[in-house]
């Protein structure tokens, strides 16, 4: 039966094989453009009874042929086939397997993803920010709520961001910018942010309307998050703002 080839590297694999010479030629003299396009099915097909072997062909005929076969990228295809039943490609596969076992070099470095190298570089940029943040001096009122960094955590909002910060319109941090008075205009405790949020009777309407009746047992990052209660601490510092600006 004549064999039936679908692509040129098909056709390298027969010649490689030293099969039959009449068909060898038949297959060079008619190897053409339209011979690379799909002909016939390229499912693999057994070693012919009378071949050479893989094992006589020289390695470094093998390499080149395969590097050349690579190179063109025509009509490659892959399948899955049965090990060690006479299946020329998988038999060579076999053959180069074991023989580059025995080689004292690797020949061929398989270089490293671009994605991968990404990777590390982000981890190791996020491992230095979580040391830089667990070793700084500031923002520790800030790092008793969020300890750990995160980059999907984002606030953006004008008045909560001043509570989480301990920076704005507080007595407390007035005084250390400007140096107001450090003590709340209720003239019970100074102006911080802990204050404002559990004791300052001024606001004790607001806490009444939006916060939990169990927010005295709540932390701050707790009643940030809490939809109702963000409302009131936007309210209250919100009212806070407007009296630092107006003693300017
Ligand atoms: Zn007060």
């Amino acid at each position: 039966m004549k064999p039936k080839y679908k692509s040129k590297m098909h056709q390298e694999q027969w010649e490689m094989s030293g099969a039959n010479t009449d068909e060898s030629n038949k297959l060079k003299s008619c190897s053409s453009p339209q011979l690379d396009q799909v002909q016939e099915s390229a499912r693999p097909q057994k070693m012919p009874t009378q071949r050479r072997t893989f094992k006589e062909i020289p390695l470094l005929q093998l390499h080149i042929l395969f590097k050349n076969i690579l190179k063109n990228k025509k009509c490659i295809e892959f399948y899955w086939v049965k090990a060690h039943i006479g299946i020329r490609g998988n038999e060579m596969a076999d053959v180069l397997a074991k023989n580059a076992t025995r080689r004292e070099n690797i020949d061929h470095i398989v270089k490293i993803p671009k994605s991968w190298v990404n990777h590390q570089f982000n981890l190791l940029a996020l491992n230095k920010w979580q040391q830089r943040w667990e070793g700084s001096q500031n923002s520790r009122f800030l790092f008793g709520m969020m300890p750990n960094i995160n980059t999907k955590r984002c606030y953006g909002d004008f008045f909560i961001n001043q509570i989480l910060t301990t920076h704005g319109c507080f007595p407390q941090h007035q005084h250390r910018l400007f140096g107001k008075s450090p003590d709340c205009f209720c003239g019970r405790d100074f102006g911080t942010i802990t204050h404002y949020v559990y004791g300052c009777s001024k606001y004790n309407n607001i806490r009444q309307k939006f916060f939990p009746r169990n927010f005295p047992s709540l932390g701050i990052l707790e009643l940030v998050t809490h939809f109702s209660a963000k409302k009131g601490l936007r309210l209250i510092v919100q009212d806070l703002f407007e009296l630092s600006v107006s003693t300017l």
